[in-house]
């Protein structure tokens, strides 16, 4: 059988796609299917009935992933190319975030199976437990990597909530970490995603070989100032923590724009205390996040931002504390695996395709530096 004359059944697809689709589904047209919730929980059941049917061998691990195997000599558990993506959403999120990649891997792994094609891995379609971080970002492809280890809760998270939630899915938080593999065990892996950005579809590309996904690094900053009567407190004895934080965003926003050309900045969250109107602000705590697709550049910009946040704090009369809450690093696509992605669109003769930045991220990301990882964009 020559590889490049297959053809996957679309209408099969598309019927499984219908289908997820309405686990979960909003009015609007949309979906939520929060990880670990009974939504998420029914598409898990639905998904391993669907590797069930397509007589692949289904696996779970202690973290909850799961996987149907298209074994191809020995057992399940031999090496394999994992084919990922997720089946969890964020908040009425879009109906082809995540489901469309486990939905084309599970149909490619069916039309090579009724092609009777014999390859030297076996090929594994695989769910990633919590990749959207309802609970913990990545968590399944974290577990599968090793990178438990440095499993730490989110400030403020309920540790009990999230043990129900895991217990109720049949996940024990202290034996997640044994779902973690050799690399000799992965022989590489690949995802297909929408962009969730409109560069594709606006430069009418059908194929967006990624080279690199973005790092991305949280804080929390808090300007402290002093609380005082808005009316009655002289200029020069005002400490108006709020100020600062407006000061900051600005300045944070104007520098990365002018200076960081692959840099993004974000401050989507702001608290002041007491947050009285008549009353000068003591308090501003803001959450802020940088991007940066490469790692070195991410780690200028987190130094330059809190200089900016003390600077800016100073000018105020006022003190600055950071916390840092999440670092993803920016990982690199490998490049055999994009050389292929980009002959096998040759093949198939498709020429609209272009070389891409992924500003979100992606499980793609923890399986870069493990296994040769490679990651699809098709237009959103
Ligand atoms: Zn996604």
């Amino acid at each position: 059988m020559d590889i490049a004359n297959l053809r996957i059944d679309a209408n099969r697809l598309r019927a499984d796609f219908d289908a997820l689709t309405e686990i979960g589904a909003t009015v609007a047209g949309g979906v939520s299917r929060l990880a670990l919730s009974n939504e998420d929980l029914e598409a898990r059941a639905w998904f391993a009935n669907r590797l069930d049917d397509a007589g692949l061998a289904v696996r779970d691990d202690d973290v909850g992933n799961i996987s149907g195997v298209l074994v191809m000599n020995g057992s399940a558990t031999d090496r394999s190319v994992l084919l990922g993506a997720h089946l969890d959403t964020a908040l009425n999120a879009g109906r082809y975030d995540g489901s469309v990649g486990i939905l084309a891997a599970l149909e490619c792994l069916r039309t090579i199976h009724e092609a009777g094609i014999h390859l030297p891995v076996n090929l594994e379609v695989i769910n990633f437990t919590d990749q959207e971080g309802s609970w913990q970002s990545m968590l399944g492809s974290r577990g599968l990597t090793g990178r438990l280890p440095d499993f730490t809760m989110r400030d403020g998270d309920d540790q009990s909530a999230f043990r129900a939630a895991l217990f109720r899915a049949g996940i024990f938080l202290n034996d997640m970490h044994r779902a973690a593999r050799q690399p000799s065990d992965v022989a590489g892996y690949l995802e297909l995603h929408i962009e969730q950005g409109g560069r594709l579809w606006a430069s009418g590309k059908r194929i967006g070989i990624v080279d690199g996904i973005v790092g991305r690094t949280t804080y929390s900053i808090t300007f402290h100032g002093e609380a005082g009567h808005s009316g009655t407190t002289a200029p020069e004895q005002r400490h108006d923590a709020l100020q600062g934080a407006a000061q900051f965003i600005i300045e944070a926003h104007r520098w990365v724009r002018e200076s960081i050309p692959d840099g993004i900045f974000n401050a989507g969250n702001l608290v002041t205390e007491p947050g009285a109107f008549n009353t000068i602000p003591e308090k501003a705590v803001l959450t802020v996040e940088v991007r940066n697709p490469d790692q070195s550049a991410l780690l200028v910009m987190e130094d330059q931002m809190l200089v900016l946040a003390a600077s800016c704090a100073e000018r105020y009369g006022l003190r600055m504390t950071s916390r840092r809450l999440v670092n993803m690093p920016a990982a690199k696509m490998d490049a055999p695996v994009r050389a292929d992605i980009e002959a096998a669109c040759a093949d198939i003769g498709i020429s609209e395709t272009t070389h891409i930045v992924s500003y979100a991220g992606h499980d793609a990301q923890m399986l870069s530096g493990f296994t040769p990882a490679g990651l699809i964009f098709i237009p959103s």
